[in-house]
């Protein structure tokens, strides 16, 4: 059994920040992450919006970055799977595939992870031409045609990023305008390769080895047709990475955590930070922004209750 003063689950910017501040704030901290610190940022190809990089910067090279500052300070990173928790008592429990961890306090930066379609030939034919990351996938589709679907910030900027490599990319969405913020939308409108296809959805993805076309369904007159393409990425949002949690602090009907504005969710000593949190803005900001004030918040616990594990 492992006592901690702070039990971080999740290694992205939420996770890391809160990590940064935590071991700042001298708690006794250890963050829990199955995969390798960074979490979704480390397949964004190209960070325009974070503050201090006004050229941009690779999310790789972010995520690395803000680990290795997190190490620096000396924060413990276990790499394990969480697989249940139990915060009925003081003394929290997360149980994980290498054993139990205890903490008074808990940050939850579990984020989310990337929507499935739900259509036929979509399990079939995933990693032979349907993929969900345009940074993993995207090399392998040079001088292909593509098809994009979505209308969101990351549909918009992974398309034109695809641009790179295919010869064309459609985007298909099912509204006549796109969520995608303006700028990101003004490079897909003056890009040649870009076309968009409006009020459309996907109903089934063809091939039986790879990719070899889809089936699309417009929405206002329910006429159906087929558009040969080599690749179907899908970038319709997140769901947030909370299963697990369910019945152990409060979720809304979408399953993000609910918390008031330091991040304090239904149970005391429990925090949630970043994209697993019910807000408006799910950024990499505002990510790092939560997990530094739910460190900051697990202090101010641990220091009323007066009973620090360090
Ligand atoms: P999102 O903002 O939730 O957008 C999802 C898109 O997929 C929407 O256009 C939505 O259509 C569409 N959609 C949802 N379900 C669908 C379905 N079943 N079939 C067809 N289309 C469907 O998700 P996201 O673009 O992945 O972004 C996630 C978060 O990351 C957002 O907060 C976003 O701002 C952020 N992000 C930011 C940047 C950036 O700042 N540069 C880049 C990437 C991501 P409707 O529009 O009709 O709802």
């Amino acid at each position: 059994m492992h006592e901690y003063d702070t039990i971080i689950i999740g290694g992205g910017p939420a996770g890391l920040s809160a990590g940064i501040y935590a071991m700042r704030s001298r708690l006794k901290t250890v963050l829990i992450e199955k995969l390798m610190p960074g979490g979704q940022m480390m397949v964004v190809d190209h960070i325009e919006n974070y503050p201090g990089f006004p050229q941009g910067i690779s999310g790789l090279d972010l995520g690395m970055a803000m680990h290795q500052q997190a190490l620096s300070l000396g924060l413990e990173v276990v790499a394990t799977d969480c697989v249940g928790v139990d915060f009925s008592l003081e003394t929290k429990v997360v149980k994980t595939s290498d054993g139990e961890f205890r903490a008074p306090t808990v940050i939850l930066a579990v984020g989310a992870t990337p929507r499935r379609l739900g259509i036929p030939g979509e399990d079939r034919l995933t990693g032979k031409g349907v993929s969900y990351c345009a940074t993993c996938d995207g090399a392998f589709f040079k001088d292909k045609h593509i098809a994009v679907i979505g209308g969101g910030n990351t549909a918009i900027q992974d398309g034109v990023f695809l641009t790179r490599f295919a010869s064309k990319v459609t985007i298909i969405h099912r509204r006549d305008r796109l969520r995608a913020t303006k700028i990101l939308q003004e490079r897909a409108f003056r890009n040649p390769k870009v076309e968009i296809i409006w009020n459309t959805v996907a109903v089934e993805i063809l091939g039986e080895q790879k990719v070899e076309g889809i089936v699309l369904e417009n929405n206002r007159d329910n006429s159906r047709r087929t558009l040969p393409v080599d690749g179907v990425f899908v970038f319709i949002g997140n769901d947030p990475n909370t299963e697990f949690l369910m019945g152990h602090v409060t979720l809304d009907p979408q399953g993000y955590i609910v918390t008031d504005e330091d991040m304090r969710t239904n149970v005391p000593g429990v925090f949630a930070a970043g994209d697993c949190r019910r807000k408006f803005l799910r950024q990499m900001v505002t990510a790092a922004a939560d997990g530094a004030i739910a460190a900051v918040m697990a202090e101010q616990y641990i220091e009323a209750l007066g009973d620090r594990a360090l």
